[in-house]
């Protein structure tokens, strides 16, 4: 399919908005309400500390939301502005946190029910609304709703537009895309429903699996099996692996994005020579300005001395776990929390997710004594949840 013509198209479609209502003002004031912050203006006016009794906080100099993400999440308040009536449905999470789709429910947006995994539009109908998230839907769910006679809201972040250019582009070459992300995240899918040929990989791991396997240190079905749900339909790593372009989900580990298309570059580089290296492997810079500055903030966070760290951000919120693994990484005594409501301030207990595993209550949360607590929060978290985790650890150090 051309899906770059399907998009000139659709862009060109009376039924498609991909640039708001123009209704900024009118929804400037719910959206304030909603989710900025007083207090977290004063700690960054502050140099990004507040000290409190016992209490010594350090925010991270970059987190919470980013600008696609603020776009996007202006753009559905505009939405129900601009359809007052009519019937709202947004084809996921609009971004990864609980507080704002709980916002958009209550403003009557409804979201694509899923069965089993798999997404049911069947109460989608002609003159509906559509909201497609910050970070995109399948070419396929935009024929579908296109087809169906809905509006189209697209509220696709334009970094995320610049990957799918990215891959059309290895496309048109037929160039294999190895598009580093999770396979299963909604931003991943819309990637991979752009490009040709293409192979998922999660991590560096994977990444020398794929590398070994160009250099005939494979085994051809271990490498399938392996990979049997993370490749473009027929995929065939003897013919398919000769020709390669890196992209990525934008909200993964910069270095590690960076670390894999230096591996791939460097076994083009010994399987063909620097001649015709040009002619294997392609890399163009997909590496989003937010989650790179909220990961380098990070960095630099980790680096002062921390008692413990509290980030903050939807558990699927690929970003925000990223900065946990930051602090994990360090040693520091770290809590990746989706709400503040998972601190109870009273108990002085937490409620919290380690990396890869499931939820888990701690009490003791936090130490007697001078303490100093560094914060952070991922693109997709409103700095007035940041607040609140700051108020309750203000109590907390009150007791
Ligand atoms: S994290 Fe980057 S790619 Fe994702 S919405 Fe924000 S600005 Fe866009």
């Amino acid at each position: 399919m051309d899906t770059h013509a399907f998009k000139r198209s659709l862009h060109h479609s009376e039924r498609y908005n991909r640039r708001g209502f123009g209704r900024a003002e009118e929804v400037a004031e719910s959206l304030e309400q909603a989710y900025q912050s007083g207090l977290i203006g004063t700690i960054r006016d502050n140099g990004y500390k507040l000290s409190h009794g016992r209490l010594s906080i350090r925010l991270a100099e970059a987190f919470g939301f980013c600008w696609g993400v603020e776009r996007a999440v202006a753009m559905a308040y505009e939405t129900r502005k601009h359809y007052p009536a009519e019937r709202l449905w947004i084809t996921n999470e609009i971004i990864h946190n609980p507080s704002v789709n709980h916002h958009l429910r209550e403003m009557d947006v409804q979201f694509i029910p899923v069965e089993q995994g798999v997404k049911d539009f069947s109460g989608v109908t002609s003159g509906d609304v559509v909201i497609l998230p910050a970070f995109g839907a399948t070419v396929q769910e935009m024929q579908l709703l296109n087809e169906r006679g809905c509006h189209i809201v697209d509220t696709t972040c334009p970094w995320v537009s610049k990957v799918w250019t990215t891959v059309e582009k290895h496309k048109k070459h037929t160039i294999t895309s190895i598009i580093h992300g999770k396979v299963k995240h909604e931003e991943t899918l819309a990637t991979s429903s752009f490009a040709g040929t293409y192979l998922v990989v999660l991590d560096m791991e994977e990444a020398q699996i794929v590398a070994d396997y160009i250099m005939d240190k494979g085994d051809r079905d271990a490498f399938m099996q392996r990979f049997s749900a993370a490749c473009s339909p027929g995929f065939d790593p003897d013919r398919d692996l000769s020709r390669l372009g890196v992209a990525n989900q934008t909200t993964m580990l910069k270095s590690e994005t960076e670390e894999i298309g230096r591996l791939f570059e460097r076994t083009m580089l010994s399987k063909y020579g620097p001649a015709e290296l040009n002619d294997h492997f392609v890399a163009f810079n997909t590496i989003c300005d937010a989650t790179q500055e909220r990961q380098d903030a990070m960095f630099s966070l980790v680096d002062e001395p921390l008692d413990l760290m509290v980030v903050i951000g939807g558990f699927n919120s690929s970003n925000t776990t990223h900065l946990q693994e930051i602090a994990v990484s360090r040693g520091i005594r770290s809590f990746h929390i989706d709400t503040p409501d998972r601190l109870d301030a009273q108990a002085n207990a937490i409620e919290h997710k380690p990396l890869a595993a499931e939820l888990r209550s701690e009490t003791g949360f936090l130490p007697a004594g001078p303490v100093t607590v560094g914060i952070t929060s991922g693109a997709s978290t409103p700095d007035r949840a940041v607040e609140e985790v700051i108020e309750k650890l203000m109590v907390l150090s009150e007791s």
